[in-house]
């Protein structure tokens, strides 16, 4: 499988980093993790094709998250004449969240005839649901956004890879990161602590009980990045927009 990071910023534009969406292709498959509101902009940028896209898979209900959806739906509906359904998974209450989003945005764009399908799939805690060989866990983390928050665990092709979403610390993260082949992890700050996001000095505290062969630091606000020297280049991979990774 190929990842591709769309965006690893925060919502506030950080280092002028693209809000946060993954591309991930398998042998069967192209699935978007998170869909943050510049995300179709960044697979113009990098040449990755919205018709592929089988899913997207939404950790939460905060704009820097799904706020690309509406876009994703107009490129669908205009630009590629899509007739096939787009599956989208995220929190209880995504649907009702995308259409108030998308009407705001595009009014009349949800209730047409429409050349395709928007289906929404509801997660259901450690209740694993499966499309294309992919096999996806939502763990609830803490992060409030008018909806459970999720950590989403992901195993295909034999890997294991996983993203936190934006959360404070929970314990539920070592059932996420466990024998990760790859763990994403949200690092808003470095050494400030947040009920609602991570720091560096909590996930590198934990970084021997998650047990993850590699953690991929992503999420980063200017603070955080300012602080980017002084990450341990032995223990981390800093996620960039454009950046690739083959497991
Ligand atoms: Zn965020
Ligand atoms: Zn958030």
């Amino acid at each position: 499988m190929r990842l591709t990071i769309i965006g690893c910023g925060d919502a506030f534009g950080a280092g002028g980093r693209l809000q946060t969406s993954f591309h991930v292709r398998t042998g069967s498959s192209s699935v978007l993790i998170d869909c943050g509101t510049s995300t179709l902009i960044g697979m113009r940028r990098l040449g990755l094709d919205p018709a592929e896209i089988d899913a997207v898979f939404v950790s939460h209900l905060h704009g820097d998250h799904f706020g690309g959806l509406p876009w994703l739906l107009i490129d669908a509906e205009f630009v590629i004449k899509r007739t096939r359904p787009l599956l989208v998974f995220g929190p209880r209450g995504i649907e009702a969240r995308f259409r108030t989003l998308a009407e705001a945005v595009y009014p009349a764009v949800t209730t047409g005839e429409g050349t395709f399908q928007f289906t929404f799939v509801e997660y259901e805690e450690r209740a694993p649901v499966e499309i294309a060989g992919i096999s996806v866990t939502p763990f609830e983390v803490h992060h409030p956004s008018g909806a459970p928050p999720y950590a989403l665990r992901f195993a295909l092709e034999g890997k294991v890879v996983a993203f936190t979403g934006d959360t404070g610390w929970v314990d539920a993260l070592y059932d996420v990161a466990r024998g990760n082949d790859l763990f994403i992890t949200e690092c808003f700050q470095y050494d400030v602590v947040m009920p609602i996001h991570l720091d560096y000095q909590t996930i590198d505290a934990n970084y021997a009980k998650l047990g993850a062969k590699r953690v991929l630091l992503t999420h980063m606000s200017e603070a955080m990045l300012e602080k980017m020297g002084l990450v341990d280049g032995s223990r981390y991979l800093i996620a960039h927009d454009g950046m690739t990774l083959d497991l």
